[in-house]
């Protein structure tokens, strides 16, 4: 290689572009698995164009092919969504005792199975939760954000003939859910009225059942009589539980002492549904959405003090920790861990308003916000003698693509739905083939009605800008009620590896990478052309 004058020295911007060409020519170029160019392909004009990787689908296939024949049943799928739990809470994402709280038995799954370090939920609750169901952005749904008291009792809820668990249970699953719905209250909006087989938790948010009874935040509920009888029937302040077709019954009335005990209770009703399909050759798809880390957070007696720092959130992680090894265990006893797949995810960023009772995050921003703090959760996959243990892969992974995903390895992809814009991607070759590569080429932020921006590979382009510091809310500073606003000068294009914080906005330096970005983003909004939102974009 001819010596290159440095930059320094020759001052890199009066540099003629010939000269620029020259050097960039003598440069070698490195061989990687490079995303930023690669080429998608969408199987039906419906769904989210996809990265493919031949060699590693015939493998997946065969794989699954060999794991059906060998258990005599199709996979059982697993899925654990814990609530507002942050992305530097768990000891593998760097969190653990470090941070406060040991979480032994999420680590020990990780280290025996897939940690996914670039796994994005939505910014919220009932966006995320509906994404998983409909393996569509909220955008589609209208489930746009976290439905407030009284507001889930009506309206809008999701399309029954096709969440993901209507569609297992058309390809031959018995369909349960336990825990945190969040996406409508009214019977037909209920888990066991859009797809499951049975439902056993709590219809809204953990605070739902208690902000109206908390001394600190609203004593004027609690010592006025009237107002006190009225907030206590605002609400179903109780687990319920149902079976399709009926309207889930109160089961188990929660108070500010009874809410101590709902995750356990949670857990004993999976465990038990785990036991009970001990002796059947029926798969079946468990989803578990816990109470915990849902500020305010009221441990376990067994677990109050017992986290490292003694904080309420921290002491509920050690306590979620401790749940999902009861599951992991029950799953053993019951025969069905080998045969199947396990997720732990999260389902937004940390709340950071309810400092000290909230997570941990690396990263800028936090719940309700675009910025990877809001949005990029700790997701595990794990599946013993399929995915292959002590994994950590930097592959792009979004929520929605659980829906595709699943029944993928139920081989049930010939459900996906035909009827509308499906933005979910099958990647099951990525979470099964031994150092699997992401079919994902892009995520898309969307916040509310408005598309904020697209990563590829390590840039993030952000076309709009959100702003969370007020005069006139409190907290002053809350990235829960951020405000959207045009991004000025056209966008700002971040470095995620070199920048994860998202400090630095290099967009005049970055001019030759942004039309990779905005083509992706014209492409995307392009879909909405042909399948339009259900609300208007922003
Ligand atoms: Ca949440």
């Amino acid at each position: 290689m001819k010596n290159i004058s440095k930059p320094t020295k020759i001052g890199l911007l009066t540099l003629p572009f010939m000269a620029l060409n020259s050097i960039a020519a003598e440069l070698p170029l490195a061989v990687s698995d490079d995303t930023f160019l690669a080429k998608t392909v969408a199987k039906r004009d419906n769904l989210a164009p996809s990265i493919e990787r031949v060699e590693e689908q015939k493998l997946t296939a065969a794989k699954l092919e060999n794991a059906k024949n060998k258990y005599g049943s199709k996979p059982n799928i697993v899925l654990i969504l814990l609530d507002d739990v942050a992305y530097g809470d768990f000891g593998v994402y760097g969190g653990g005792n470090t941070v406060g709280a040991a979480t032994p038995n999420i680590d020990a799954i990780a280290n025996q199975g897939l940690q996914l370090n670039n796994a994005y939920s939505q910014p919220s609750c009932t966006p995320t939760r509906a994404t998983i169901m409909t393996g569509q952005l909220p955008i589609r749904t209208g489930l746009l954000r976290p439905m407030l008291p009284g507001e889930g009792t009506t309206g809008i809820g999701l399309d029954k003939t096709s969440t993901l668990p209507q569609k297992l249970s058309n390809a031959g699953y018995t369909t349960q859910m336990v825990g945190k719905w969040h996406l409508g209250t009214f019977k037909e909006a209920q888990p066991q009225n859009v797809g499951f087989d049975h439902y056993y938790g709590i219809l809204t948010s953990s605070d739902d059942y208690t902000a109206w009874n908390e001394q600190w935040r609203n004593p004027d509920l609690i010592h006025d009589k009237a107002r006190n009888e009225w907030a206590k029937e605002g609400e179903i302040m109780s687990i319920v539980e149902g079976s399709r077709g009926e309207e889930a019954r109160k089961v188990s009335p929660i108070d500010m002492e009874s809410i101590r005990f709902v995750d356990e209770k949670l857990t004993s009703k999976a465990t038990d549904f785990i036991a009970s399909q001990e002796d059947t050759d029926k798969p079946f798809f468990l989803y578990y959405a816990t109470r915990g880390a849902h500020n305010d957070n009221y441990p376990h007696p067994d677990f109050i003090g017992k986290s490292k720092s003694k904080y309420p959130y921290k002491d509920v992680i050690v306590e979620l920790d401790h749940r999902i090894g009861e599951i992991k265990s029950s799953l053993k006893e019951a025969g069905k861990l080998d045969n199947t797949l396990f997720i732990i995810t999260s389902d937004n960023g940390p709340f950071v308003e309810a400092f000290p009772d909230s997570g941990v995050t690396p990263f800028r921003g936090a719940k309700g916000t675009s910025y990877e703090g809001g949005v990029r959760v700790p997701t595990i996959a794990y599946w013993p003698g399929m995915i292959k243990p002590g994994q950590v892969s930097d592959g792009l992974f979004d929520l929605t693509d659980i829906y595709a995903t699943a029944l993928s390895v139920a081989g049930a992809s010939d459900l996906l739905p035909t009827d509308r814009y499906i933005d979910s991607i099958d990647q099951s070759a990525f979470l099964l083939t031994e150092n699997g590569k992401s079919h994902r080429r892009e995520i898309f932020y969307w916040a509310s009605n408005a598309l904020m921006g697209v990563r590829i590979a390590e840039y993030k382009f952000m076309v709009k800008d959100q702003s969370f510091e007020f005069t006139d809310t409190w907290p002053k500073s809350s990235p829960f009620q951020s405000t959207v606003t045009d991004s000025l000068y056209g966008g700002k294009l971040f470095n995620l590896h070199i920048d994860p914080q998202e400090r630095y906005a290099m967009t005049p330096l970055k001019q030759p990478h942004a039309p990779v970005l905005m083509q992706a983003i014209n492409k995307h909004l392009k879909t909405f052309v042909d399948y339009p939102p259900a609300i208007k974009i922003k």
